[in-house]
């Protein structure tokens, strides 16, 4: 962890993220995972640890601290239940939020940081798919309130959150990217869940489709000036949103790595005089080839936070790669750990089958791993992003 390069008091703080997932996250992971549940012991022991106001300013009674930070809690939560890390993951993203536009979001602060409000990101709609640049909804104004109708494809902790950051097209805007983001409050009237959650991993997000039908709300919700959707987006919200990414798909990554350790350590042949599994040469370049994946990915996405930290010519680029390096350094690591721990993976002796659904996910999470190569290619061919 050492790569992350804390200073004291950063340290501390994720010191203490560590011991909030060793003692009150990790014991519940797989009973989370197996029933699909949404893991709420874990986000109120992170509220309790008053984590839910990690990036909420100090002077707001927050924690005040950054990526660098976010990045290396999220990798520790994520080594116990990657579910709950990217629960808190779309949290901190909602906050980012409140935080770029505090004349509405300031209210909310005083119960984040007693743990008491869960946000999330409503982007995804069943229109627009993964381009969640372009929502296919468009709010409309009556008697000075934003009526909202859209239908949202994914919500991570839906149903579950206080506060729910919903993206829209902006009142009479023109184009697709005139768009504008409000804040939605769990109560608000003509807001509902629609399905349940059963995904192949991630299996404790509780990421169901949600469906707001003519949700009236004030005006003085917005989360960005008008039309402003769009930069707040990319500006605001993308760096935590990629750079957690990264940063779950490293826990994970590393979680495969120690289960696959403690497997091939452990277990024996009997008709090799008992020979530990990582007697073999073949299994032991396995594990090398995971170790040297999840360290690069890990050393990848600290370049990736000096550079936000010191942004420069190849910032944007950075920022736009992380999610991707994680992402495909989780699915080669897991995938490696699975084909090295054989049967007793394939049959959930260990954390590894776990691991390898939910590595799948920061492929598919919007930006997709596909879209941010097309960016990244359109960048350095001289092309609009958009
Ligand atoms: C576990 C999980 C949690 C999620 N949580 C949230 C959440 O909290 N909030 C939220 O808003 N959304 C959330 N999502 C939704 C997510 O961000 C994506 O929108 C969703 O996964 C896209 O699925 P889709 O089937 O609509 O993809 P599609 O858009 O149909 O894409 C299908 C395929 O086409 C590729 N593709 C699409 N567009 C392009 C392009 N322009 N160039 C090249 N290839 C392209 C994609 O990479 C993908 O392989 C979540 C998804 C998952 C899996």
């Amino acid at each position: 962890m050492s790569i992350y390069r804390l200073n004291a008091e950063q340290a501390a703080v994720v010191e203490r993220a560590r011991k909030v997932a060793d003692e009150e996250i990790a014991p519940h992971a797989a009973d989370v995972d197996a029933k699909g549940r949404f893991p709420r012991e874990g986000i109120d022991a992170l509220g309790r640890a008053g984590f839910l106001g990690l990036n909420i300013p100090k002077e707001k009674g927050g924690m005040g601290q950054g990526l660098r930070v976010a990045s290396a809690v999220l990798d520790e939560i994520a080594q116990r239940d990657a579910s709950l890390a990217m629960v808190y993951k779309m949290h901190l993203c909602g906050c980012a939020c409140y935080v770029g536009f505090p004349q509405t979001g300031e209210e909310y602060f005083p119960k984040i940081v007693a743990g008491k409000h869960l946000s999330t990101l409503a982007w995804s709609e069943q229109g627009s798919r993964s381009h969640f640049w372009a929502p296919a909804s468009q709010a409309t104004e009556k008697d000075g309130k934003v009526v909202l109708n859209a239908q949202k494809s994914w919500v991570t902790s839906a149903g579950e959150a206080d506060g729910y950051v919903v993206s829209t097209r902006t009142a009479g805007g023109t184009g697709p990217t005139d768009t504008m983001l409000y804040l939605v409050l769990k109560g608000d009237s003509d807001v509902r869940v629609a399905g349940a959650w059963n995904g192949l991993g991630m299996r404790g997000n509780a990421s169901n489709p949600m469906v707001l039908e003519n949700t009236s709300i004030p005006s003085s919700r917005a989360l960005c000036k008008k039309s402003e959707g769009f930069p707040t987006m990319l500006g605001v919200v993308l760096p935590w949103f990629n750079l957690g990414n990264e940063a779950i798909s490293v826990g994970i990554a590393e979680a495969a790595v120690a289960a696959t350790t403690t497997h091939l350590t452990s277990r024996r042949f009997s008709d090799m005089n008992n020979a530990p599994l990582s007697d073999l040469p073949t299994l032991r370049a396995r594990l090398a080839q995971m170790r040297i994946a999840t360290d690069t990915a890990r050393a990848h996405l600290s370049s990736v936070l000096d550079s936000v930290e010191q942004p420069g010519p190849q910032t944007t680029l950075m920022v736009l790669e992380s999610k991707a390096v994680g992402a495909d350094a989780a699915l080669l690591v897991t995938d490696l750990g699975m084909k090295a721990c054989g049967g007793a993976a394939f049959s959930r002796h260990l954390s590894l089958e776990r691991n390898f659904r939910d590595a799948r996910a920061g492929y598919v999470m919007a930006p997709t791993s596909d879209v941010l190569q097309e960016f990244i290619g359109r960048a350095l061919t001289g092309m609009q992003l958009f």
